[in-house]
């Protein structure tokens, strides 16, 4: 961890954590990154163990941000498993209404997609359903043809190796236990810690790995390393964030 010294340390390595990352990278290529994810792997959590489902934003109010992020975020998804080589399939959704009274909200929602610009949507009945799905059953379906696949952990996967290789750090097996925000930095003192603090300007780490145990080498129980994040100009300027991590495991 000595040469551990951070702008933004984001806490999390699911999807959201590693495209905010990357984002952070792609803005302000060079600033230093950590990802911190507690768990020995990345997305091992809602990430790694969802339906894997590619939305197209057809559920999500008109005009709201979660419709207008879905229905450009489904794009960017398939854009960007394209580019990293992660296979994606296209196999269409059928929302099916089984009974009379569900027509009214599957309507509803056929507006819904429409206004929000979802491409493609067909309101299609019973022969066309079965056509698709041989065990689908309904009296009508919304057809949503933009509707796909994809496994999120190779797309975390990419994600983790793109800005590791944009140079971030994605440290797993650290969990944050506890964060504080104070104003300026305090200066070292006398401590039988070490290596007590390292600073860049007005940026530093500060770890408290027993003096006596070489740096990097922590052992799961007793390691525990403050990260002092100095802000950037993302984030508003007065506070350093201290965040406090447990390291699980050696990393
Ligand atoms: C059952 C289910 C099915 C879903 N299906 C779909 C779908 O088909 N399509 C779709 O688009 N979305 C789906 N979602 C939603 C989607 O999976 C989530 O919105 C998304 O994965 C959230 O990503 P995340 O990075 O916020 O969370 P997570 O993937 O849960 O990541 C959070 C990470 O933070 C780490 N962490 C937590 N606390 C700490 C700490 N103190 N210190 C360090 N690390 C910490 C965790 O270990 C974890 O790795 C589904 C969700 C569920 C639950």
């Amino acid at each position: 961890m000595a040469d551990a010294r951070y702008d933004v340390v984001v806490i999390g390595a699911g999807i959201l954590g590693l495209a905010a990352a990357r984002e952070i990278l792609a803005r302000r290529p060079g600033t230093r990154v950590a990802v911190l994810e507690k768990e020995a792997s990345i997305a091992g959590h809602q990430t790694g163990r969802n339906s894997g489902v590619i939305h197209t934003g057809i559920y999500y109010a008109p005009g709201s941000l979660k419709a207008r992020l879905c229905v450009a975020g489904s794009r960017a998804l398939y854009e960007y498993s394209e580019r990293h080589g992660i296979p994606t399939e296209r196999c269409g959704k059928l929302i099916v209404a089984v009974d009379e009274a569900e027509l009214p909200g599957l309507e509803t929602l056929y507006r819904r997609g429409f206004e929000n610009g979802v491409a493609g949507l067909e309101m299609v009945g019973p022969d066309r359903i079965r056509e698709l799905e041989p065990h689908g059953v309904g009296l009508r379906a919304i057809l949503s043809p933009g509707t796909g696949i994809v496994d999120f952990s190779r797309v975390a996967a990419a994600m983790a190796a793109e800005i590791t290789a944009a140079g971030a750090d994605v440290l797993t097996g650290h969990e944050v236990d506890r964060l504080e925000d104070r104003v300026g930095i305090e200066r070292p003192g006398p401590s039988d810690v070490g290596p007590n603090l390292l600073e860049t300007g007005d940026r530093h780490l500060r770890s408290e790995l027993p003096r006596n145990r070489p740096a990097g080498l922590p052992t799961p129980d007793d390691a525990k390393v403050l990260l002092e994040v100095a802000p950037i100009d993302l984030f508003p300027q007065t506070y350093h964030t201290e965040v406090v991590c447990t390291l699980r495991h050696s990393p």
